[in-house]
């Protein structure tokens, strides 16, 4: 998408310059949904939701396009420092890619500076960023170990992410509570399974 300007689509909707997120062509779709549901988009209560799911998901969806890496390398240089530096119970929220519904919990993020570490208000947001997409778990778990191992060049880095989805907790299985715990593990966590373990004992200290 163009920077510092407005695009249009061929449909004529208006992304917003900073989101990306067209929101008319949004209003649009939620109206025809309603439509399609046997609903009446005009009636008094619904009248206004198209307006406002657009606004719940120009935000859900913000982190479409925006690019998480230059929040790791406003890192600073601190050569003394290589033990494990973990950041936990960083709460999120996301939009399963598959039913569009949120799953939602919190991450746990480890990871070995080489040289470079960051500040922890980034890492929570970079978990922000990666979770305003439409996501499936596994991938953001993945995601936040690589985007660590690449921007702060660490020596290793390791994620667990415990999430509670929506679209199993209430349709088709229907399993309310329960959770859904990924890992991911980087570098010096994936060969040295003292490292891995170290990080775990450290996650189930409260
Ligand atoms: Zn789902």
């Amino acid at each position: 998408m163009a920077r510092g300007g407005e695009t249009r689509d061929g449909g004529g909707g208006e992304a917003h310059a900073r989101t990306g997120v067209d929101k008319k062509a949004i209003q649009d779709a939620v109206a025809a949904i309603l439509r399609a549901i046997g609903e009446d988009p005009k009636r008094e209560g619904l009248a206004d939701t198209p307006r406002r799911v657009a606004d719940v998901y120009e935000e859900l969806f913000s982190g479409v396009h925006t690019d998480p890496m230059p929040l790791l390398t406003v890192g600073f240089d601190e050569e003394q420092h290589k033990e494990m530096v973990i950041v936990k119970d960083i709460p999120f929220n996301s939009m399963c890619e598959h039913h569009l519904l949120p799953f939602h919990g919190v991450a746990h993020v480890g990871y070995i500076p080489n040289g470079r570490i960051v500040g922890i208000s980034k890492i929570a947001r970079l978990v922000e960023v990666l979770a305003r997409r439409p996501q499936v778990q596994e991938r953001l778990t993945s995601q936040v170990a690589d985007m660590l191992m690449e921007g702060l060049r660490a020596r290793g880095a390791a994620v667990v992410i415990d999430a509670t989805h929506l679209c199993m907790t209430i349709r088709g299985v229907k399993k309310p509570g329960s959770r859904v715990v990924t890992s991911a593990n980087r570098g010096i966590f994936r060969e040295n399974p003292s490292t891995r373990a170290e990080f775990m004992s450290l996650l189930r200290r409260s």
